[in-house]
């Protein structure tokens, strides 16, 4: 075995091969799909014929979210209920969860992605895997708990929370890898300074974070702080969950596994599918799930295909890191901005500490956006007095880099509340009248 991957046939496959190979399972994909109640009208078998090469796709209907609530909860289902094994839901808190089902198959599909990606990044059977992700329907604990025993690692399954106890179990058992949401990372780390633990003198070696967008300043970030590489992992429970796209050891961009999925980047107000290389919204479609296929379903994740093929000899296209939702967007009198963009700018400012929010408010008939951001415990000695010059350097960072001016109040290091899960960035206060 090449110990640099963990199935070398497949991971490099030759991209003729691999789009014949897509195309065999696009079309098993799309029978099995008909047999769903909502796709039955619209997988007619003259339809299922006239796919005749991948190029053919962008001729078939596009999914969302909302097709999937409307349909709730059986619409999609391709098998009895009975069949199938699992079910798991979106993070989504309000109103109508979206569900998806699993067979065994594709478990195991799943299963070996998420090994497969795990390996990429360095983990190994000696290794120590600490899984912070909530367990449950969400799909972040469970997904990589099968993958990482599928690869022979030990696993620590401590879910989410409790922070202390998850120190001490990185101190006690020697735990090598991580996987974490990104911006509980950076406030574990003010339980270690409490504890008055150096991540540095632990076994750490490698964190995965993924499920919310975070900007590659705040990567940099928990890289320094733990003393580890952290790798991007990108996922979302309509399409299994974590394990779609993965970081490979050059960093740059996420190996999107197209043996199992089809990606397409379209233009999110025409649909139009845009070329390599430009930016817009992931569109995907599975390719070896037989429960709950979905075809060209809108993720609103907004990213970019790398064009360039990878260094590491993986010829699974890479997408870059996601840049935020289209329903994210927010627009601010009348400039279109992504928090993304935000968190950005204010990263660029030495000294902001390790959690941030940002209100946007109606004030007179203008929107304003507040920015309440921690300062670093490193240069906090008691007071938030005589911090102005921090202050307006983070008003001309986003000033600089959107064209709009925030009001930015200085918190105190861990004042905010802190998620264990996805962090909440954005509040809106306006009333919805003034909501543009
Ligand atoms: P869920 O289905 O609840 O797991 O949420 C999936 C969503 O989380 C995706 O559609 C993305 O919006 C977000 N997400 C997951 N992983 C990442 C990542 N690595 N970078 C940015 N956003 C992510
Ligand atoms: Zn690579």
């Amino acid at each position: 075995m090449d110990t640099a991957f963990w199935e070398k046939d497949i991971e490099t496959i030759d991209r003729g091969a691999l789009e014949t190979l897509q195309l065999e399972r696009l079309k098993r994909t799309l029978q099995i799909a008909a047999r769903a109640p909502y796709y039955r009208s619209i997988l007619t078998p003259e339809k299922i014929a006239s796919i005749r090469s991948l190029r053919d796709l962008p001729s078939l209907p596009m999914v969302d979210k909302k097709d999937l609530r409307e349909n709730f909860p059986y619409g999609f289902l391709a098998c009895d209920p009975k069949d199938s094994v699992r079910m798991h839901s979106s993070s989504g808190t309000t109103g109508t969860p979206t569900v998806v089902f699993h067979s065994q198959n594709d478990l195991d599909h799943w299963t070996n992605l998420t090994a497969r990606s795990m390996y990429m990044a360095g983990m190994r059977k000696s290794d120590v895997f600490q899984n912070m992700m909530g367990y449950g329907l969400f799909t972040g604990g469970l997904g990589f708990h099968y993958g990482a025993e599928r690869l022979g690692a030990l696993v620590l399954p401590t879910s989410a929370g409790n922070s202390k106890r998850q120190i001490w179990f990185m101190q006690t058992f020697g735990t090598t890898f991580v996987h974490i949401v990104p911006s509980y990372a950076l406030r574990l780390f003010s339980v270690f300074q409490e504890m008055r633990v150096d991540p540095h003198d632990l076994a750490l070696k490698s964190f995965f974070i993924g499920a919310e967008p975070h900007s590659e300043a705040l990567r940099l970030q928990v890289q320094d702080l733990y003393g580890v590489r952290a790798y991007n992992s990108y996922g979302l429970s309509e399409m299994a969950g974590p394990g779609i796209a993965f970081e490979c050891g050059e960093q740059n961009g996420m190996h999107l596994w197209e043996d199992e999925y089809i990606m397409e980047i379209i233009d999110p107000a025409t649909g139009e599918v845009l070329p390599d290389g430009e930016c817009g919204e992931l569109v995907l479609t599975t390719l070896c799930r037989d429960a709950m296929p979905l075809i060209r379903y809108r993720t609103h994740d907004l990213s970019r295909i790398i064009p360039e093929p990878c260094p590491c000899g993986r010829t699974h296209r890479r997408v870059e890191r996601m840049r935020g939702r289209s329903d994210d967007m927010l627009i601010i009198g009348g400039v279109n901005v992504f928090p993304l963009q935000i968190e950005c700018a204010m990263m660029t400012v030495p000294d902001i500490g390790n959690n941030y929010v940002i209100e946007i408010r109606n004030e007179d008939y203008l929107d304003r956006i507040y920015i309440k951001v921690e300062v670093n415990p490193r240069c906090f000695t008691g007071s938030l007095e005589g911090m102005d010059d921090m202050k307006n350097r983070i008003v001309n960072a986003v000033r600089t880099e959107l064209g709009i001016t925030p009001k930015v109040v200085l918190m105190e290091p861990n004042s905010l509340p802190a998620s264990e899960g996805k962090a909440k960035r954005v509040v809106d206060l306006r009333r919805n009248d003034y909501k543009s």
